[in-house]
């Protein structure tokens, strides 16, 4: 399942796109989301979805779906 970005909690601060190992994380006008499609929840790659570990805001920011 894919993670998702709670708009309302997120700062915009790009960190977890800069993170993303899929590419998965889109920024437009200035709102940052997860393309559901591409987000592999870091599966095999990293042991906690590296969004999260690197967001700022933490776990009401980012959440699993
Ligand atoms: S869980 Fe991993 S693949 Fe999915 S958006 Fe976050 S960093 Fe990208
Ligand atoms: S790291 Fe968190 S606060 Fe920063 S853009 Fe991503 S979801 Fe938003």
């Amino acid at each position: 399942m894919p993670m998702r970005i709670i708009a309302s909690e997120c700062t915009a601060c790009g960190e977890c796109a800069a993170l993303c190992p899929s590419d998965a994380i889109v920024e437009k006008r200035g709102y940052y989301s997860i393309n559901a499609a591409a987000c592999t929840e870091c599966d095999g790659i990293a042991e906690l979805p590296q969004c999260l570990e690197g967001c700022p805001v933490g776990e009401d920011c980012i959440v699993y779906t």
